[in-house]
């Protein structure tokens, strides 16, 4: 198989980026955080003041806003808007919920949809999100799924963001991440869902060793590799 792409779409919390990270590293094919790309429209949002719910105020915003993506040597995924390099500001806690309003705009998700193609395009890759297999990518050779128990997803975040130097108790996180599960899968526009033919991993009872071996299983079915 020369050029194929593997979906991997969820809630969040679930792993998907730790893991395609990983996967990525192991196939030696390209990783694509899409998540990242709606922070970076989400973080001009934030800085310019604007409020994330007003769809015609963030589509005004559009056309001043450039995303770039480039890949450091040691395959981190940079992003770049209007030039400058927001990779760390964009993980900012706040920003989760400024990318999830503003990525339920459509034309928001229209504006990214190509930049996302074109990626899969130029070589193999592994891309996550929340609608990758259904709409990003609806030919992609492989599809998963991956979910994990909502206490389980807060417990992994909880941990994340204390490593991260940002700490935040736990039921706060719990309380976001069931607010950010809500909208994201209730929208109109490109709600997160299973695609028909993708395959679910749950990683509830899994820890990162396992997870990545399920679901480089499925690849290796799916893909002959
Ligand atoms: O994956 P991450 O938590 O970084 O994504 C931030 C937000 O961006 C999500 O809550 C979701 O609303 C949005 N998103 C999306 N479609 C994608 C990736 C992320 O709507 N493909």
């Amino acid at each position: 198989m020369s050029i194929y792409s593997v979906a991997v779409d969820g809630p969040s919390g679930a792993g998907k980026s730790t893991l395609s990270k990983a996967v990525a590293r192991e196939l030696g094919i390209v990783y694509v955080d899409t998540g990242a790309i709606y922070r970076t429209i989400g973080y001009y949002i934030f800085r310019e003041g604007i409020d994330p719910k007003d769809a015609g105020a963030v589509v005004a915003a559009l056309p001043l806003i450039h995303v770039d993506m480039c890949y450091s040597e040691d395959g981190l995924q940079h992003m770049l808007l209007n030039g400058e390099d927001v990779t760390e500001q964009i993980r900012l806690p706040e920003i989760s919920m400024y990318a999830s309003a503003v990525s339920a705009i459509p034309p928001v998700r229209d504006y990214l949809l190509e930049m996302q193609r074109d990626m899969a395009r130029r070589s193999s890759v592994i891309m996550d999100g929340r609608d990758i297999g259904t709409v990003v990518l609806p030919d992609a050779q492989v599809k998963i799924f991956l979910t994990a128990d909502v206490e389980v997803r807060a417990r992994r975040r909880t941990a994340e963001l204390e490593l991260r130097g940002t700490p935040k108790p736990f039921e706060q996180v719990l309380e976001e991440m069931k607010q950010r599960d809500w909208a994201d899968s209730h929208r109109d526009a490109a709600p997160l869902q299973e695609a028909e033919d993708a395959i679910r991993v749950d990683t509830t009872d899994m820890d990162f060793q396992q997870s990545k071996e399920a679901i480089m299983q499925v690849i290796r079915r799916r893909t002959q590799l």
